[in-house]
């Protein structure tokens, strides 16, 4: 869930958990903050697109939206960073479903799910946070607005749930940059192609794109977003579905819910890149 007013922190990309092939140089965060990492990229490793691995070569930056202990920190939380043309919070606790289960979870383990699947097909993927932890919060918008810019990610990824309590409200959207002088001009285009393959992918994978927002037709496009604001590769933010929704939040809160979301975003992925 992104509130309209919110947004951004500094310069964070870390690998989700062990085991990241061809990143070096990973500092994981700091107990109980949000620390800034660094992360290289091995563009010298023998790329081999055949036999399987159609997205080798390719680096993938995956942010799950809202460290789960935001709500333990407001000051910082709460603290303006660079959105793009404005200034926003750092970030937001992001919703749950009607029984708690919090959006920052579910987006967690639907990121993990998808890097398994990523670099099952050959694709070097980031993460801009390193944990799911009620001790930790951040990073702020504009962190995750420019992770794998330095990088030169080929597509980045931003993955949320929304929190709507209109009746029967249910489905995804996607969100992509609108274009804005000096920030997404650059972006637009490839980040709203991104966001066509997205959106295909989550249709095929049998999920209904949004009643509710986005006018119907699953897309949105925005200039009030750091995460979107901020990027320099092709970017767009998912709302996978809205977690107030009973039918919906039982699928998130499942493992082989959250493995269905994963394999629809790896698809549209492979879209957009393959
Ligand atoms: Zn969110």
């Amino acid at each position: 869930m992104l509130l309209r007013p919110a947004v951004v922190l500094t310069s964070l990309l870390l690998t989700a958990g062990p085991a990241a092939a061809k990143v070096v140089s990973v500092r994981p965060p700091a107990s109980g903050g949000s620390a800034g990492a660094s992360v290289e990229v091995d563009r010298a490793a023998p790329v081999d697109r055949s036999a399987g691995r159609p997205l080798a070569g390719k680096v993938i930056v995956l942010d799950p939206g809202h460290q789960l202990g935001n709500s333990r920190f407001p000051r910082q939380i709460n603290t303006l960073v660079s959105a793009g043309p404005s200034r926003k919070p750092c970030n937001t606790t992001g919703t749950a479903t009607n029984a708690g289960y919090p959006e920052a979870t579910f987006v967690w383990k639907v990121a993990l799910a998808a890097r398994r699947q990523l670099e099952a097909q050959g694709a070097q993927v980031l993460f801009t946070r390193g944990t799911n932890s009620r001790s930790q919060w951040g990073p702020c918008v504009d962190v995750r607005g420019r992770a794998g810019n330095s990088e030169g990610a080929d597509a980045k990824v931003s993955i949320h749930a929304d929190g709507s309590h209109a009746r029967g409200a249910r489905g995804f959207h996607v969100i992509a940059p609108a274009s804005v002088r000096g920030w997404t001009d650059d972006i637009a285009a490839p980040s709203r192609s991104l966001a066509l393959a997205m959106r295909g992918g989550l249709g095929t994978g049998g999920f209904p794109r949004a009643n509710y927002i986005a006018g119907g037709d699953g897309l949105d496009f925005r200039s009030d977003l750091g995460t979107l604001n901020l990027s320099d590769v092709p970017t767009v933010m998912v709302e996978l579905g809205n977690m107030r929704n009973a039918a919906e939040a039982r699928r998130m809160t499942r493992r082989a819910g959250q493995a269905a979301y994963a394999r629809a975003l790896v698809a549209g992925l492979g879209r957009f890149l393959g």
